[in-house]
């Protein structure tokens, strides 16, 4: 059993959320052990294209995703299961950025900043006399004042927490491959196909992200990826085209499935939840990351008012923070919502795609409804 120093934050979960707020905390003087289960650097099933609504405060941070070879991306393609394009500029744009890379260098400057770091599985959170444990499964247990949960969109803490959404099966599944080819790195493409998507973008070193989501249903029809790729995902002529023009860079493409969007509390026990763990938005928005890194900021912000002596006390931080919370994500988490239902009828796809294909300015809208503004710095 590890030591009994009592931390000001235990952040559970180094994906952007952790990391984020971790170093937010950090450079803020505030105590902060980091609990991530896998090691770094790591690849992550994720698109890689992250909203510049983000990129003022990264760099307040002192993060600068160009100085490790993120891609400026402005544009929009989109093509329908029927192979009919559209094109929109992005209103704010966005960069690509491998989630290897950038947590990594997330992770090395949350080190540097003076936050504590371990690789260890979190097992329990239990809260008692305004002081959270926090037990792992080497048999270590930690102590905190406060506890963020930033465990992602599934983990065995959900279970522990029994939380709702994970009782329930979930019928998306994704599917990310790096490829070396040509593709233009201002633009980012959303190719449709029956079932699901695929987005396909640059990041660092030249590769290309190609990053799809299907209904699980459709996919276990097929013996396996490469016969579902075969027999549905190219039927799309754009990705047929760019999956035979490229080169994968893995050995072979890594996957997740059971991935639910369902509403989940922002706050479990007095644990204050971010990122995915607080509730994901569909990928097609492509505004996950951006979520997580800002709902990273605003938990930071409220505790340094906390430590400051701003807040009073946790009742009216926890209240401060649901208010935020809803303010800044429900209405993109609401529209997001409703294009994962759209998803689950061919019909309405087809219909949507028609929509959309008729009148292409509605792209811009969809676009400004599922993000946010530029994030105060830090
Ligand atoms: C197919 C797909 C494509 C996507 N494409 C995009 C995109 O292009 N753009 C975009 O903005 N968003 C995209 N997203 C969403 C984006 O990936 C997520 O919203 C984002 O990763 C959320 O970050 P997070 O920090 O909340 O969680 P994560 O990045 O998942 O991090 C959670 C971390 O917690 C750790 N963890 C879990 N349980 C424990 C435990 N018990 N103890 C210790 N550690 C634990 C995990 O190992 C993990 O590192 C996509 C998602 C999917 C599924």
């Amino acid at each position: 059993m590890e030591s009994t120093q009592k931390f000001e934050v235990i952040i559970v979960g180094g994906g952007l959320a952790g990391l984020t707020s971790a170093i937010h905390l950090a450079q803020q003087g505030r105590s902060i052990l980091l609990l991530e289960k896998d090691e770094f650097p790591r690849h992550k099933v994720c698109g890689e294209y992250i909203s510049n609504e983000v990129l003022p405060y990264l760099q307040s941070l002192g993060v600068n995703p160009f100085a490790f070879g993120a891609k400026q991306i402005s544009r929009l393609e989109i093509s329908t299961p029927r192979n009919k394009k559209v094109y929109s500029n992005l209103p704010l744009g966005g960069f690509g950025i491998s989630r290897y890379r950038l947590d990594y260098e997330l992770y090395k400057k949350a080190k540097e900043e003076g936050c504590i770091t371990k690789t260890e599985l979190v097992t329990d959170v239990d809260f008692a006399d305004d002081t959270f444990t926090v037990k792992t499964k080497k048999g270590n247990a930690y102590k905190a004042q406060f506890v963020l949960g930033s465990f992602g969109k599934r983990s065995n803490l959900d279970k522990k927490l029994d939380r709702d959404f994970i009782k329930k099966k979930s019928p998306y599944l994704g599917v990310k491959i790096h490829a070396s080819g040509d593709f233009d790195e201002t633009k980012v493409a959303l190719h449709n196909f029956k079932g699901g998507y695929c987005g396909v973008s640059k990041v660092e070193n030249d590769h290309i992200n190609l990053c799809y989501i299907s209904d699980y249903k459709s996919f276990k029809k097929y013996k396996s990826i490469k016969d579902f790729q075969e027999k549905v995902v190219f039927q799309n002529e754009s990705l047929r085209a760019i999956f035979s023009n490229t080169s994968p860079v893995f050995e072979a493409p890594i996957t997740i499935s059971q991935i639910s969007f369902d509403s989940k509390p922002r706050i479990e026990n007095h644990m204050l939840m971010v990122g995915d763990a607080a509730g994901m938005i569909h990928p097609l928005c492509g505004n996950g990351m951006g979520m997580a890194i800002s709902s990273a900021q605003l938990v930071s912000t409220l505790l340094q008012d906390f430590f400051n002596g701003k807040i009073k006390n946790r009742n009216q931080l926890e209240k401060m923070y649901l208010s935020n919370w809803n303010k800044r994500f429900q209405k993109r988490l609401f529209f997001g919502h409703k294009i994962a239902s759209i998803f689950n009828s061919d019909f309405l796809t087809n219909l949507m795609w028609n929509f959309v294909r008729a009148f292409p300015f509605i792209i811009p809208m969809i676009i400004k409804n599922t993000h946010g503004k530029e994030l105060p710095t830090a």
